[in-house]
């Protein structure tokens, strides 16, 4: 069977270099020991080090944790894999205070804020609780606390209930207007059949288009205790690729899963080009809340592809917060561009002009130096 396998590879390491806003899945079985029922502690500690990477490099991130119901089955000395929806319901209850301790403790010694966001599949499909979700994970952002979320097991109950985290992870990286999506699993990636199974199965790179092929390419899950096989992160993968958002299913079972990601054996979704267009259109539609005027020089850089620095701003007007659309007005005064802006007005009046490595000793912070990332801009011709 001949995969939907790309022509020409797209550089890994360039479009993980320019996902600036990240959400990283990690399985029940990459972080809780199988037989002891308790987290990995090394694998943990490594985890951890790599976010904090992330952040350091003005990324953000969000993590959609599994392992409540693990964690929980073993305190409560839970044994039969097959435990009812009340039991579960209770696992989740004891393991998530204590998931929830663990990354505390670990982002707390680390001088990092994280928190808890417990969502149910019902808190997408009501819209006032949708918009609500997506404002309170949008403030954390920007507040630069690490959101860690995971389904709401408790009172989820099966008709409302996703059940595995890939799908969450998606519908999280869709409403966050997330760059990339991280599937962290047990297994590189999608193959043309199971690898457990047949000698001849073919490991997928990357993926364009999800065709019925790739579909059907999909198993599902082949570990007792991890809820979402194959078959829910190609559903995750349609979601995300469908708004804009890189999908990778990667193998995250060694110590530092993230660090070499752009290198290592994955599969790797793309979003769709047609959304990006779509993306840049919706952006030109917008009405702009403020203007950033700038010079002849960031103008060149502008045309060029490259981002908006700060150092290319001479001006700043409106009043506006970060993800809000903003014009871009040349020296000569036309306005060639709108794009969402990734600082509000008072930090941009604070940073205009200058270099993009003074912006943490004016700001008192570091962030990533994009005024706009040139993802975000959108030219009138
Ligand atoms: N929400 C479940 C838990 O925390 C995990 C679901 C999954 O494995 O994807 O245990």
């Amino acid at each position: 069977m001949e995969p939907n396998l790309m022509k020409i590879s797209p550089d890994r390491k360039k479009i993980f270099q320019q996902s600036s806003s990240i959400v990283i899945k990690v399985g029940s079985s990459l972080l809780v020991e199988d037989k002891l029922g308790a987290i990995k502690k090394k694998w943990f500690a490594s985890f951890i080090e790599d976010i904090i990477e992330l952040r350091k490099l003005g990324k953000t991130v969000i993590i959609v944790s599994s392992g409540a119901i693990n964690l929980g089955r073993k305190i409560l000395n839970l044994k039969d894999n097959d435990l009812t929806l009340e039991q579960e319901q209770a696992a989740a209850s004891v393991g998530q205070i204590e998931l929830s301790k663990e990354y505390q403790e670990h982002f707390k010694f680390k001088g990092f804020i994280c928190s808890q966001v417990l969502i149910t599949l019902d808190d997408f499909t009501n819209r006032r609780r949708y918009l609500n979700c997506k404002s309170t994970l949008k403030t954390l952002l920007n507040l630069g606390v690490i959101p860690i979320v995971n389904e709401n097991d408790t009172v989820a109950t099966d008709e409302i209930r996703y059940g595995d985290n890939d799908r969450l992870a998606a519908q999280v990286a869709s409403i966050c207007d997330s760059d990339l999506l991280i599937l962290l699993s047990d297994i590189d990636g999608l193959y043309t059949e199971s690898p457990k199974k047949s000698k001849d199965a073919e490991h997928i790179p990357f993926i364009s288009e999800i065709t019925e092929e790739i579909e059907q390419m999909a198993k599902g899950p082949e570990n007792d205790f991890s809820h979402g096989g194959m078959k829910t992160k190609i559903e995750a993968a349609k979601v995300t690729t469908s708004v804009g958002c890189n999908l990778i299913i990667a193998n995250g079972k060694k110590n530092y899963p993230i660090s070499d990601i752009a290198e290592n054996k994955a599969t790797w979704f793309l979003a769709s080009q047609r959304v990006k267009a779509a993306r840049k259109k919706w952006i030109l539609n917008m009405k702009s809340l403020g203007e950033i005027t700038i010079d002849f020089k960031a103008e060149k850089a502008l045309k060029s592809g490259k981002s908006l620095l700060p150092v290319g701003a001479t001006k700043c007007t409106g009043k506006f917060s970060r993800g809000d659309v903003v014009a871009v007005r040349g020296e000569d005064g036309q306005i060639l561009a709108k794009g969402l802006t990734s600082f509000n007005q008072v930090e941009t009046e604070k940073i205009i002009g200058i270099k993009s490595e003074d912006i943490p000793k004016v700001l008192g912070y570091n962030r990533k130096p994009e005024l706009i990332h040139r993802d975000n801009m959108a030219f009138f011709n």
